[in-house]
């Protein structure tokens, strides 16, 4: 069965994004320490001390389910980080690139609005930091060579975080879109087929069907006073009579066989490359499972029987034909005494 999408999957999206761009920060932070111990900037160093304990809490809150707070961590470290970095060594040191990483993070979780603002605050943020950092030149330089080392380190991680978000967001929207898939296409309840991926198939069937001229059986299946086992079981027994006889249907029918819950109490299949005799046979082995089955709900046991309309495939027909004349045999059965199996 299918689960629908809920606002707490974003969340757990979110969540989980977020802490792994707190490990990743704090990984980097690590390595930053060591070569600022390196490059003989120990006050620079102790800063990427702080900052990794900054992360780490971050991402200790993320999975505490305290994502406002690992979020506000994140950004209280990220934005002074740059600044001092930037003031201290100058804008060459590139620790304003590493500050592009919440472009989409902010994209992928605020309002249209939000980003808006958002952008033009780190544009006006960048702006204000460049000219500062002009205007009093590094505060505490490093050796050139360090300092390009520094640059590339910088946008080094800017690129592996930023192609490691982009693959991440891409496996969130495949299987997002798989999901959606899914429940656009089968039932929620018993798992079978919908109407619409019932119809898409067996109108592909019908065009190879004009083509190859061999024929196959529609039938349509309908609970006999279904009405009747909801009034005395409540809905829920209703529910699982339905996922009981989905369950039958399926296995009774070959893997090849389009089968579908049409709506309600109501089901259809189109039995490939079959001919009419053999196509009321199998229906009629359907029929007497159902009868011989019995779903046990609350102590008590459901029986139930199901009337069918079997049909097959002619030439010119459309699918709406053949399903009015799988109807037609249906409404015999049900006239007739119901629990049986007629053809048209
Ligand atoms: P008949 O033998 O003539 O088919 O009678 P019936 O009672 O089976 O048919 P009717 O169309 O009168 O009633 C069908 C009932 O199925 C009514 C509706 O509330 C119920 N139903 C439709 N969908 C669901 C569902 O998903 N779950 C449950 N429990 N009941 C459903
Ligand atoms: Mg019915
Ligand atoms: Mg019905």
């Amino acid at each position: 069965m299918t689960k629908p999408l809920r606002s707490s999957d974003t969340q757990t999206v979110i969540a989980s994004f977020v802490g792994r761009v707190a490990l990743f920060s704090a990984a980097v932070d690590c390595i930053y320490f060591l070569f600022f111990l390196a490059v003989g900037s120990s006050l620079l160093a102790w800063m990427n001390v702080v900052s990794v304990a900054m992360y780490s809490t971050a991402y200790y809150l993320v999975r505490r389910r305290h994502l406002h707070f690992a979020v506000v961590l994140v950004w209280l470290e990220a934005f002074p980080h740059a600044a001092i970095g930037t003031l201290m060594l100058g804008w060459e040191s590139g620790f304003h690139y590493l500050l592009l990483m919440f472009i989409p993070s902010v994209a992928m979780t605020a309002s249209k609005r939000r980003l808006q603002v958002f952008l033009i605050a780190l544009l006006v943020f960048l702006g204000a930091l460049d000219a500062v950092s002009r205007m009093w030149g590094p505060m505490a330089p490093i050796p050139q060579a360090s300092l390009i080392t520094l640059k590339w380190l910088n946008i080094s991680f800017f690129v592996v975080m930023f192609s490691a978000l982009a693959s991440y967001y891409r496996q969130k929207i495949t299987k997002a879109e798989k999901r959606l898939k899914v429940l656009a296409t089968v039932d929620a309840l018993t798992g079978l087929n919908n109407r619409s991926h019932f119809e898409s198939d067996a109108e592909q069937h019908i065009a190879r069907y004009q083509r190859n001229g061999i024929s196959s059986a529609v039938v349509i299946a309908d609970v006999d006073f279904f009405k009747k086992v909801n009034d005395t079981f409540g809905h829920e027994g209703g529910d699982q009579v339905l996922v009981a006889v989905s369950r039958l249907l399926k296995s009774e029918l070959r893997e090849v066989d389009s089968l579908a819950r049409w709506g309600g109490e109501e089901f259809v299949f189109l039995m490939h490359e079959t001919e009419l005799a053999e196509a009321i046979a199998v229906t009629e082995r359907i029929r007497r499972a159902v009868e011989d089955s019995a779903v046990s709900h609350q102590g008590t046991e459901i029986r139930c029987t199901m009337s069918f309309g079997v049909t097959l495939l002619r030439p010119n027909d459309t699918l709406g034909d053949a399903l009015a004349r799988a109807d037609r045999a249906l409404y015999r059965s049900k006239t007739q005494g119901r629990n049986r199996v007629s053809a048209n």
